[in-house]
């Protein structure tokens, strides 16, 4: 095993009921900003029950948080902020709109210009506003993280940063907030928590089997839970399981002391940043080729992949590893989610913009060896066509 440091300081409410627990985590005295996206959480009530939850304590609101949040909607949010003197931010969607509380959280106290955090990925993040979150879609482990994903349109980059000053200091998980969610929603939710487990799990063995064995648990249990999802959206105890598995798949406790590829994030980045796809589709299109690719430097932890989570043990290595890949491109099309560029009108004439982009974002020697150079980007992306 790796040595490593653990910090997870984010307080979990789980369950049926528990927006109503607002008022114990929320400071009396704070100025709150309600952050949200589209207007789901005005559709399906849980925006009154926030409200009604915040009674008596002073709340602005900021709505429009667009899935891929964009520096330019939030930093429309930071002003909001610094005018009103607000001191809680409180996110209540999808990975988008708490990633995009993270970037506000630290924007409002930033010296300069906040593009500068995406660009040093938030090593120079030296305060930040405490924010809380309310999560309504299981997928990127945000709610629990101190990771997020911002968009500037205007440059077509899609760039992430991280720092312990932007962990939630609660997160909300009330899985009956989820049963409104579109089946695509679904079926992206399911394949980010899957490639988040299989960018910590699939590298090169370090003697690890508690993080193994955990990994591999969340993986079956997306495989078992996911596809119930789809069939009976109502299933509170399917949700529950899902919600759960999303959160622990990115909450630093199964990639503590392992190694870390997240060269299929990456690529699946400029993906969304080029043509608008949304994030788990890029996953879906980019892993299976990745898993291909480098299968000689991901040999040993493919085959008991396929072992474990597929109970594929017999017969030859290569045909052991291939049956694996297949299965998990099956699984992603099993849950709506197209696995090939031509799914989304792309092809083989994009892939030398996409291999600009990574050029341009430096992302030239990614993965666990950092052996993932442009050379071995192109021909992920050739196999993903
Ligand atoms: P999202 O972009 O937050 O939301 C997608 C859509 O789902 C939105 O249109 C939203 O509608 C809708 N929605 C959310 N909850 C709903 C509900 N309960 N009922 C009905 N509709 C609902 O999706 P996401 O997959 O959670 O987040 C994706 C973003 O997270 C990407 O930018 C990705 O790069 C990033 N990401 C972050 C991390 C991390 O560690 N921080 C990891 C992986 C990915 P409304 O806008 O109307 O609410
Ligand atoms: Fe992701």
């Amino acid at each position: 095993m790796l040595n490593f440091d653990f910090y997870n300081p984010t307080n979990i409410l789980f369950g049926k009921g528990r927006i109503a627990d607002l008022g114990k985590v929320v400071p009396v005295n704070a100025r709150v900003l309600v952050l949200y996206g589209g207007g789901s959480i005005k559709s399906n009530g849980v925006f009154d029950e926030v409200m009604t939850a915040l009674a008596g304590r002073s709340v602005h609101e900021f709505s429009g948080i667009e899935p891929n949040p964009s520096y330019e909607t939030l930093m429309q949010a930071v002003e909001l902020v610094r005018r009103e003197k607000l001191d809680f931010l409180l996110a209540v969607g999808g990975g988008s709109v708490i990633d995009g509380t993270k970037f506000v959280a630290a924007a409002a106290c930033f010296d300069g210009d906040p593009w500068a955090i995406l660009e040093k990925r938030g090593r120079n993040i030296t305060q930040a506003l405490p924010f809380g979150a309310i999560l309504t879609l299981p997928a990127t482990g945000s709610e629990m993280n101190d990771g997020s994903v911002i968009t500037r349109k205007a440059l077509q980059a899609k760039m992430a940063f991280s720092s312990r000053l932007v962990f939630p200091k609660f997160s909300i998980l009330d899985p009956s907030k989820t049963f409104t969610l579109p089946a695509r929603q679904v079926g992206n939710g399911v394949v980010d928590a899957f490639a988040h487990v299989m960018e910590q799990y699939m590298t090169y063995p370090v003697n690890s089997p508690v993080q193994d064995r955990f990994a591999e648990g969340l993986l079956q249990t997306l495989i078992e839970e996911g596809p119930k999802a789809l069939a009976n959206p109502q299933d509170y105890d399917v949700r529950a399981n899902i919600m759960w598995c999303a959160t622990l798949a990115l909450n630093g406790l199964i990639g503590a002391g392992v190694p870390q590829d997240w060269a299929t994030h990456m690529v699946g980045h400029e993906l969304t940043a080029l043509y608008g796809l949304d994030h788990a589709q890029t996953l879906a299109i980019v892993l299976p080729g990745m898993l291909r690719v480098r299968k000689e430097g991901k040999r040993a932890k493919l085959l008991q992949y396929a072992a474990r989570v597929w109970n594929i043990s017999e017969g030859d290595e290569d045909v052991r590893i291939e049956q694996a890949i297949q299965r998990t491109q099956d699984f992603f099309e099993q849950m709506g989610v197209k696995t090939r560029l031509s799914d989304y009108q792309l092809g083989a004439q994009n892939i030398e913009a996409i291999l600009k982009h990574l050029e341009s974002h430096r992302m030239v020697t990614l993965g666990e060896q950092r052996d993932v150079t442009l050379e071995v980007s192109r021909k992920v992306l050739e196999l993903s066509v």
